[in-house]
């Protein structure tokens, strides 16, 4: 089987809302066990995956940034190589959700024209703490033009859908 393409995704969104650990999961999901302690992001971090999607063999580099302004100067300079973006928020903590315009925003600003967006709300294992309803989440989605899905790191739901959404989007735009 040939490779077919080489892609290039993003994740972008408040510190602590679950990047890494997302990342994490769907790199290395053998990974039995879930890191609970929080080592923020420092700056820019990726991880290769080879995937098959639809019988195409794709190659994703993704790359994992930290959610803290300070760092927004290195991180930007790498949207600009991203066909897709995965803007996440935690669904627990309002403000995060709050952020997703600012992070959409500098997506616009640095981001390709072609980028394809997917809006995830994640840690939707904490039920009893969900502050942020699934339907603000799908209504922000649709403001923007993108695909949403609620998704836990923890409990590994909905992480092989978010990234493999994305890339059929991409593919099919390609
Ligand atoms: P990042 O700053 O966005 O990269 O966030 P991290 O991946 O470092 O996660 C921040 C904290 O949230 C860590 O303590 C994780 O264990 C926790 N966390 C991440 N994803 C989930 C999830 O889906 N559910 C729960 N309950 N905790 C999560
Ligand atoms: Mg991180």
């Amino acid at each position: 089987m040939f490779l077919l393409a080489q892609l290039q995704l993003i994740i972008i969104g408040d510190s602590g809302v679950g990047k890494t650990s997302f990342m994490d999961r769907f790199v290395d999901s053998s990974q039995a066990d879930f890191r609970q302690s929080f080592n923020p992001t420092v700056g820019i971090d990726f991880k290769v995956k080879n995937i098959l999607v639809d019988d195409k063999r794709v190659k994703l580099q993704i790359w994992d940034t930290a959610g803290q302004e300070k760092f927004n100067s290195i991180t930007t300079a790498y949207y600009r190589s991203a066909r897709g973006a995965i803007i996440m928020y935690d669904v627990t903590r309002p403000q995060t959700f709050k952020s997703i315009e600012k992070w959409y925003q500098l997506m616009s600003d640095h981001g390709r024209g072609d980028v394809e967006v997917a809006l995830v709300g994640n840690k939707c294992d904490l039920n009893s703490d969900k502050k942020v309803d699934s339907k603000q989440g799908e209504n922000t989605a649709t403001e923007l033009g993108c695909h949403f899905y609620e998704s836990s790191a923890k409990d590994n739901l909905n992480i092989e859908n978010v990234f493999m959404g994305l890339v059929r989007n991409i593919l099919v735009n390609m």
